[in-house]
């Protein structure tokens, strides 16, 4: 079972919205598993101070290396190969391909950052793997924690409908997906396209592929080049 386990130092944002919906009936159903751990019970002193003042100066504090690998030596026991994310900007970009490699393993072990981020020598010690959502800062890795598993989730066996495999959606082809349209068939003066009301399954294909292609082309050109 996919299992995903959270070092956190605000435990309470979790299961947050993966308690709903999609993920959050999946995981009532037991079909993946969710676990908070909270780095400041690996503080130090009467105040369990986990951060501290950045050498060599400048803003803002620094999650200690010997508190962080504290927390993450509590939980990762050498039988335990899920790979140990640590959500970072600096990070590589989180694909929908990585996304299915982690959905298919036995889940992920994630370091949620705050402050100015985290000692630099635990990332290689613990082997932290840097992971990126975008192009933005966040004020912690709990949300881009969110994202990371709420994105796997949904590709667990069973998670969703048999119908909705998620192969044809955006990224899976290497493109953005198609359009979608539903009742009513005219809405505000617009109809929907013909051709998706024509019956032929064939044409429709081609059709959604052209709209995917177009829609990429437009909007993430980037993706065509890879
Ligand atoms: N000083 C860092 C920098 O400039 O790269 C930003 C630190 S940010 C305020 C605090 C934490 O939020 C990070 O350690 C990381 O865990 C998380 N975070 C922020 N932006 C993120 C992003 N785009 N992807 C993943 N995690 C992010």
């Amino acid at each position: 079972m996919f299992r995903a386990t959270i070092l956190t130092l605000y435990p309470e944002m979790f299961p947050g919205p993966l308690g709903l919906s999609l993920s959050g009936d999946a995981l009532a159903r037991g079909l993946w598993g969710l676990e908070t751990r909270n780095i400041r019970d690996h503080g130090l002193g009467r105040h369990r101070a986990v951060d501290d003042t950045p050498a060599g100066g400048g803003p803002g504090m620094v999650i200690r290396a010997d508190v962080l690998a504290a927390a993450v030596d509590a939980i990762a026991q050498t039988e335990d190969v899920r790979p140990r994310l640590l959500m970072s900007p600096r990070g590589r970009p989180l694909t929908q391909k990585r996304v299915r490699r982690l959905a298919e393993g036995p889940g992920v072990i994630i370091v949620c950052g705050r402050f100015e981020g985290v000692d630099e020598r635990v990332i290689a010690a613990r082997g932290l793997e840097e992971v990126s959502i975008g192009d933005y800062v966040l004020s912690g890795g709990e949300i881009a924690a969110i994202v990371t598993i709420d994105a796997c989730v949904r590709l667990i066996p069973g998670v969703m409908g048999k119908n909705a495999s998620g192969e044809e959606e955006s990224f899976e082809s290497g493109l953005l997906e198609y359009p979608h349209y539903t009742r009513p068939r005219e809405w505000e003066g617009q109809s929907i396209p013909d051709i998706l009301l024509s019956g032929d399954h064939a044409k429709i294909a081609r059709w959604r592929h052209e709209e995917a292609l177009r829609l990429t082309r437009e909007r993430r050109p980037d993706l065509l080049d890879k």
